[in-house]
Formats: C-alpha cells, sequence, structure tokens
C-alpha cells in the first residue's frame, strides 16, 4: 500500500517582490512511497526537495495535483484536519532544530505535550525514546552541550515520541562528518527495521542514498527525473 502517493502535484510560489516572477518549484510530481519504504530523493540545490517534504506534511499547499498521506488526499484538506495528518508525520532536519533552552527530555516530551498526554505517560515514554538513541544518559543536558550526531539522535527521539508511521529526514545528515552520517543513517535502519516507520530521506549527497534507501527518485528542476529500486538507477551499465 502507497503510504504517500503524489498524482500530477504541482507548486508554484508567488513572487516575492512586486514585479517579479513566480517560482515553479514542484512541476508535475507524481511517485508512491510504499509502507515500509526507506524511499531516497536526490537531487541539486533547487530541484524542489524541500518544497515536496514541505507538501507531504502539509506545512507548503500544493498549487495543483493530489496529495495521499495514509489513505486521505490532503491537498484539499481544511488546516484543522491537517493537525491529525501531521501527527503521523515525523520530521528531523539539517540543523537539528532542537529547543535551546529545554533539555534533551523536554526536547523529546515536546511533541507529547502538544498532543496533550499525561505527564507520567510523557515520562515513560521519553525514557523509552532516549533508551532507544543510546542517549539515556544524556536526559538532563542541554543541546549545546551535545556532538552534531547526538543532537540528531535527539531529534529522532523527538520525531518518534507520537509514533508516526512516517518519518520525513530532509538534509538530516547534511551538516554531520561522514562517521557520525553512517551512525545516524544506521540508526534511520533500525527505526524503519523494528518499528515499521516508512522513511523519506530528502540528500544532495549520492552516498546516504546508497547507504540507507531502498528506492530513489531523482529530481531536477521541480520534476523527478528518474526513478526506481536504487541498485538499478545507479549502477552504470
Ligand atoms: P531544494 O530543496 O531541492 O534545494 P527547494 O524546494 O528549496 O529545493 O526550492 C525549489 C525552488 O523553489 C527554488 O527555485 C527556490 O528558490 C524556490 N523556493 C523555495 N521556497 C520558496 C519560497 N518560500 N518562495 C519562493 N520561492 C521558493
Ligand atoms: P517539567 O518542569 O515540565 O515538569 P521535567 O524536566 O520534570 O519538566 O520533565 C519534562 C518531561 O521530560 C517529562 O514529561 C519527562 O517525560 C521527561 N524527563 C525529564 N527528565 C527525564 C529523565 N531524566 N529521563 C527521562 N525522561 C525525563
Amino acid at each position: 500500500m502507497a503510504v504517500v502517493s503524489l498524482r500530477n502535484v504541482g507548486k508554484v510560489y508567488p513572487p516575492t517582490t512586486k514585479d517579479g516572477p513566480s517560482v515553479t518549484a514542484i512541476d508535475g510530481v507524481s511517485l508512491d512511497v510504499e509502507a515500509g519504504d526507506i524511499y531516497g530523493i536526490i537531487g541539486y540545490s533547487g530541484a524542489g526537495k524541500s518544497t515536496l517534504v514541505r507538501l507531504v506534511n502539509a506545512l507548503e499547499r500544493s498549487t495543483s495535483g493530489e496529495i495521499w498521506v495514509n489513505g486521505q488526499d490532503i491537498a484539499l484538506m481544511r488546516e484543522r484536519d491537517l493537525r491529525t495528518v501531521r501527527l503521523g508525520i515525523g520530521m528531523i532536519f539539517q540543523q537539528f532544530n532542537l529547543l535551546g533552552s529545554r533539555t534533551v527530555a523536554r526536547n523529546v516530551a515536546y511533541p507529547l505535550e502538544v498532543a496533550g498526554h499525561p505527564k507520567e505517560a510523557r515520562a515513560a515514554r521519553v525514557a523509552e525514546l532516549l533508551d532507544f538513541v543510546g542517549l539515556a544518559d544524556k536526559a538532563g543536558s542541554f543541546p549545546d552541550q551535545l556532538s552534531g550526531g547526538q543532537k540528531q539522535r535527539v531529534g529522532i527521539a523527538r520525531a518518534l515520541a507520537t509514533q508516526p508511521s512516517i518519518l520525513l529526514a530532509d538534509e538530516a545528515t547534511s551538516a554531520l562528518d561522514p562517521e557520525t552520517t553512517h551512525e545516524v543513517l544506521a540508526l534511520l535502519k533500525r527505526v524503519n527495521a523494528e518499528f515499521g516507520v516508512t522513511i523519506i530521506v530528502i540528500t544532495h549527497e549520492m552516498d546516504v542514498i546508497q547507504t540507507i534507501a531502498t528506492k530513489v527518485a531523482v529530481m531536477d528542476q521541480g520534476q523527478v527525473i528518474e526513478r526506481g529500486p536504487v541498485f538499478d538507477v545507479f549502477s552504470n551499465p
């Protein structure tokens, strides 16, 4: 079953200046991500990858086409229904986006607070998540006391807090050195294998795709120019 399915999706940004041009960021993209996939989306800067992620997470509205997430077309959905859809999607980011004034534990607890989980349930869940990402001993630390790899592991714990079925990773290893990148990718593989979370990995790095993805779509100028199993797309005949 496709958990994310794009049908001829377009996104045109309005002009940013009075007489400026509008920008076609996504131009007729169709894409099926099946349950359990680790789906890579690769392309150069400006190809439209981040816009695609923000469309799937409904942080941005499409200008045409259908976007099916967990069986619902979110393209026409009202804002208040989108909140429920977003609860089923976790996100991790290049700059980690942790709250500097909160401890590691309270960063991970944050989505649970927003979702209204009671304090005792939060504590148990946070402990479990920190254990999973190997940071139980850092619960009381602040983000600026952590390495980049540790910060991203906190990001992953936070993203998983509400038990999403989909995880969107937007350049999640681009700020990390190669060794740390491989540690984080190994953790994402465990997230996929142990929890069955479908993962969409946005990157400009071929190595990331080859390390973790099962399928890949290559984007250029807002379009998918090639797609398929990683082995087929990147093998040189
Ligand atoms: P990528 O993630 O592959 O670098 P983006 O989705 O960020 O690509 O950008 C695709 C295109 O859309 C680029 O031309 C970019 O300048 C433009 N763009 C992105 N966000 C906006 C925005 N908020 N307003 C106007 N143009 C944007
Ligand atoms: P508050 O001041 O809001 O009560 P706390 O630091 O007591 O903040 O806890 C916030 C959340 O962080 C709790 O819901 C709990 O889940 C989690 N938490 C706090 N400390 C730890 C810890 N040492 N280990 C695991 N989880 C923790």
